[in-house]
């Protein structure tokens, strides 16, 4: 459960393994005097193990975790990290803190005692900038989409952008209950605006990709979105959209994001009538 992959070197000094069960890239940056881990896994255990592969690779100690939103695999290991900062934003630790959301059951699927789960030390709300000696890690919340707390991490000098879950490449991107379909594609706008031509980023899960990929991928997102709003205004109940609608992505996928769709336009006020004729 607790696997953890070699490091393998995206760029100087920058490295992504892959912790199981969820496939999910755990980033490391590595400065003159710190290091800075990006998510924790899915476990306290998994943490640990990821604080060993640190110690095979780097002399530096780890200074700073971040993790990039609350979700078990990127969020359930940061007890290991108690003793140095951990950065969230300010929504994981009212999540992690309530067991809400599933978390608690998270938690017993995967063998963790709830009780062992922790919040990050540093809750920030829009940005903070981490020094490692000779190179400076940048940490933003550019916006909703996955969840309402997602971070990217941004290291400059190397031109890498660490996405979380904003972005997928291992299959299509994951609408949860608790994404925001409709301002997901303009937080990747976000994403799109901090990266020059060659700028890789690293996704949650699978490869590191380009720039390209990063506007396919806000292409698809805008796309649900709009199908959302579309089928809502021909007067399409929720119950028919998954059948009626046109989606870039399986249902499956897609699904969690046309209820949370659907409701998100409600609590605006759109109701989704069908338009009808004067008869008088
Ligand atoms: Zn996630």
């Amino acid at each position: 459960m607790s696997e953890l992959s070699d490091w393998r070197e995206v760029a100087a000094g920058v490295y992504v393994a892959v912790a199981e069960p969820a496939g999910v890239n755990v980033g490391l940056i590595v400065g003159k005097e710190a290091a800075l881990v990006v998510d924790t896994g899915s476990s306290p255990a998994q943490g640990r193990a990821i604080r060993d592969a640190v110690a095979r690779i780097t002399a530096a100690p780890v200074s700073t975790a971040v993790v990039t939103h609350w979700h078990y695999d990127h969020a359930f290991g940061l007890a290991a990290f108690h003793d140095v900062l951990t950065i969230g934003h300010e929504s994981v630790a009212g999540r992690i803190s309530a067991l809400d959301h599933g978390v608690t059951e998270a938690a017993r699927g995967l063998g963790v005692d709830p009780a062992e789960l922790v919040a990050p030390h540093r809750q920030i709300a829009v940005a903070t900038a981490v020094d490692l000696g000779d190179r400076r890690v940048e940490i933003a919340h550019l916006g909703r989409g996955h969840t309402d707390g997602d971070l990217v991490v941004v290291v400059p000098d190397a031109d890498v952008v660490f996405a979380g879950d904003l972005l997928e490449s291992a299959g299509p991107p994951w609408y949860g209950d608790d994404s925001f379909p409709h301002e997901w594609a303009a937080t990747l706008d976000g994403v799109i605006g901090l990266m020059a031509r060659r700028s890789r980023v690293v996704p949650g899960h699978g490869p590191e990709v380009d720039r390209e990929f990063v506007f396919n991928a806000r292409g698809e997102l805008a796309a649900v979105s709009g199908e959302v709003r579309r089928l809502v205004e021909s007067g399409v109940a929720e119950r028919d959209a998954l059948t009626a609608g046109s989606w870039p992505f399986p249902e499956v996928n897609v699904a969690a994001g046309v209820a949370r769709g659907y409701a998100d336009l409600a609590d605006v006020g759109i109701k989704g009538v069908r338009p009808t004729l004067p008869l008088a």
